[in-house]
Order: C-alpha cells, then sequence, then structure tokens
C-alpha cells in the first residue's frame, strides 16, 4: 500500500500498545492480543461514531476511548453534531501540534507562500476547523480572520488590505463570486474546505473564473482532525497533509470490507490516528465517499491522493443505485454557462430509498431562459453518467438558496 511507511508501521505498532494500556474502549473492543502489524489493521474491527456515543456517560462526557489524564487535556472542542448531540473532542499539547502541523502541510501544499496575506471566513468557534487556522501563521502567512456571514467586511478586507489568499467554503466562494466582481482583485488563490464541490472540474472552473484565482480544495475529519488532506497546484486529488499522523484505508460502504488502494478505487474513507493521546480512534468510519489516485504527482509529493464525492449522509438510494447530490451537481455543472451551479435534490419521500424518477431543480444562469431541450439533455446526461432517472425542473437564476457556509444539496419532504 502506497501510504504505509515503515515508519508508519512503527509509530502504528506502538499506537496500539498505547491504546491497549490506557483506552478501555479499545481493551474491550480488541479483546486480549490483536495483530499490532500495519499490514494487518483491516483484521481488526471498525470503530462507528454511534459506538463511541454510546459509551458517553455524565461521568466521563467524551466516551470510553478516553486516554487521557485529566491534567494532560489542554483544549477541547465539539462536533456539529449532524446525527444527534454534539460530541467532544479532547486533545493533549502534543494532540494540537501535530494536527497544527498536518494543516500546515495540508494548505501549504496549495501554493501559498510566506510573506503573503490569507483572509479566513470561518466562525470556528467550537468546532475542529478551529484548530486549522492557526497553521495559517505556521506557514508564515498574514492571517486575516473576518468570519461567517459578512460578505461586506470580507470584500472590504481584499480591497483594502489586497491578500494573495482567501480560504472558505466552495458555496460560499461560488456564492462571492457570483455576486461580486472579484477579478481583479489581489487575490490569486482560492483555498475551499469543508464540503465535497472544490475539485469538481466544472464547479472549481466556475469558481475559478468567477474569481480570476486558482482554487485548490482541502479537507479535515472532525473526529479525527482538521484539514487532513489539501490539494497542490497540480488540482489532481488532495495529498495527505496529516502523513505520519494518520493512516488511511478504503471500504466498502456495505459489508465493510477493505478495499485495495489502487488508482481509481473508490469507497468509504477509514482512518486511524497514528499518535493521537487524548481521544485516539482506531479503524474510524468517516461517512466520506472518496475515490483514490495512486499515480505519480509531479508535485513530487508521495503517497495517494483522494477526492470526495459525498457523505454517506446525504447519499440517496435511487432503485438500488447510490446517488450523491454532489456528483449529481457535478453532471448538472458541465451544462454551463445554460446553468448557475446550484442545484437542490428534492426527494419525494423521507429516507434513503428513493423511487425514480428523482425530482432535481436545475438553477439556470442568468438569462438564460428554461427549454424542454435543456431539461431532457441533463436528464439523458444524468442516466447515462449515474445510472439514475431524474425529474429536472428549470427553474429562474436566483431562485434556489445560496449559503454563506455549506450548501444544502436535499431538501427531503418535511424538512
Ligand atoms: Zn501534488
Amino acid at each position: 500500500m502506497a501510504s504505509t511507511t515503515s515508519a508508519d508501521a512503527e509509530t502504528y505498532r506502538a499506537q496500539i500498545a498505547y491504546l491497549l494500556e490506557r483506552s478501555a474502549f479499545y481493551r474491550e473492543k480488541l479483546g486480549p492480543s490483536p495483530s499490532d502489524r500495519l499490514e494487518d489493521i483491516a483484521e481488526l474491527p471498525l470503530t462507528d461514531k454511534g459506538e463511541l456515543r454510546a459509551t458517553v456517560t455524565p461521568e466521563n462526557p467524551f466516551g470510553a476511548h478516553l486516554c487521557a489524564e485529566k491534567s494532560e487535556i489542554v483544549r477541547i472542542y465539539s462536533t456539529s453534531g449532524t446525527t444527534g448531540t454534539p460530541s467532544y473532542i479532547p486533545l493533549t499539547a502534543g494532540d494540537v501540534e501535530n494536527w497544527l502541523e498536518g494543516s500546515s502541510r495540508s494548505y501549504a501544499a496549495s501554493g501559498v507562500a510566506p510573506g503573503q496575506r490569507i483572509v479566513s471566513t470561518y466562525n470556528a468557534g467550537p468546532f475542529v476547523a478551529g484548530a486549522a487556522l492557526a497553521a495559517f501563521e505556521r506557514i508564515g502567512l498574514v492571517h486575516i480572520p473576518v468570519g461567517t456571514g459578512n460578505s461586506a467586511l470580507l470584500v472590504r478586507a481584499i480591497e483594502t488590505l489586497e491578500p494573495e489568499a482567501v480560504v472558505m467554503t466552495p458555496s460560499y466562494a461560488a456564492h462571492l463570486g457570483e455576486s461580486h466582481d472579484l477579478r481583479g482583485s489581489s487575490v490569486q488563490r482560492v483555498l475551499v474546505a469543508g464540503e465535497p464541490g472544490g475539485g469538481e472540474p466544472a464547479f472549481r472552473a466556475k469558481l475559478e473564473q468567477g474569481w480570476g484565482a486558482k482554487v485548490t480544495e482541502a479537507m479535515g475529519v472532525g473526529d479525527i482532525g482538521p484539514s487532513l488532506f489539501g490539494e497542490c497546484e497540480q488540482q489532481d486529488g488532495m495529498h495527505l497533509g496529516a502523513h505520519g499522523f494518520v493512516h488511511l484505508e478504503l471500504i466498502d460502504p456495505e459489508t465493510g470490507a477493505a478495499r485495495e488502494l489502487e488508482d481509481g478505487a473508490e469507497g468509504e474513507l477509514v482512518l486511524t490516528h497514528l499518535r493521537q493521546r487524548a481521544a485516539p480512534l482506531l479503524r474510524f468510519r468517516t461517512r466520506d465517499h472518496v475515490t483514490f489516485k495512486t499515480n505519480p504527482c509531479a508535485c513530487g509529493r508521495e503517497g495517494p491522493r483522494i477526492r470526495c464525492i459525498g457523505r454517506t449522509d446525504d447519499m440517496l438510494i435511487v432503485r438500488g443505485v447510490n446517488v450523491f447530490p454532489s456528483a449529481v451537481r457535478e453532471v448538472v455543472n458541465t451544462f454551463a454557462p445554460q446553468v448557475s451551479g446550484h442545484i437542490v435534490v428534492r426527494p419525494r419521500s423521507p429516507g434513503v430509498k428513493q423511487e425514480p424518477p428523482l425530482p432535481l431543480s436545475v438553477e439556470l444562469a442568468r438569462g438564460t431562459r428554461p427549454s424542454d431541450e435543456l431539461s431532457a439533455a441533463i436528464a439523458a446526461k444524468l442516466r447515462a453518467e449515474l445510472t439514475v432517472r431524474a425529474e429536472v425542473e428549470l427553474v429562474p437564476f436566483g431562485r434556489l438558496q445560496r449559503s454563506e457556509y455549506k450548501s444544502k444539496l436535499v431538501e427531503s419532504p418535511g424538512t
């Protein structure tokens, strides 16, 4: 496996010993003598978010995987709790340092250089993403935080302070590129993270056109670490910036079986902490679906690259076919400049399983008139590329909601 180095194998062995010594959760889960060889990792059980939550008690609000003493914990983040109540992520000083190091590598891959300025737009507050903000200074950048939800403040900061880079969600980058003329601004790089989209070729092209800047994406996983992955200037998938700290695997999301990390492989991303101390996780199911690239990258960085297709939580199953809303958007965006890039999937019934045709609203570009030919062409391409039959409704420009944070691509009945 390309992502496995002998250094990782050593670190992993020590990490397993640490888990057995300190983690009640993993002692019970792994049994008395699990293999500590990294090449055998797929023989060990997966860890699910729900399992961790189930071990939370009033005495231990972190869960039974907690390994650190109270005195060792220096910071506690919350996860946003998309599937229920928020959970707490404790960190030791060493954990904070490792997160920062990994995030710095991921963001530095984009090509930003020391001395340049970067405007960030995250209201990270209690969330893990906030830990990545210190990475900008670590890289040597001048960090200008403006937060979310104030486009006027953001545009003023760009005009006045002339940053070379900005960092935001792809949804917000799209919204700004559409609502403001930023092509002549000082911004040369737009770093996007927080949701899939930055790596979709047509969506990326739209962002690059709107900003007159290069777009690269980064990605973190709340329970594992912020901005673990980051794209380089080749824009051909995200490198693992957190190498040495995190080991990655791919599994079949239905059966949990390990998949070979070969070029073009696809599946659910599974991550293992190699050095985490406070609340380390082993074979954690991220619920992120990714594709893998293993061919050498022209930038010279080693290891595989990933692109995130979407979250399992957003996935619909239409007559046995898995459909990710972000993949639907990617196909629809190939119809630019006739479409604006905004879509909403509107399932008729609650739940994952849907009967075709799948209702889909597609927003037209400014000044484009709806036509039966266009809706038929979009439906035909969705059928050809995603094997899904959709009922395409074209709506005028500006009709679908814009987001300053993450886009909602699915509107289920009752929500
Ligand atoms: Zn590269």
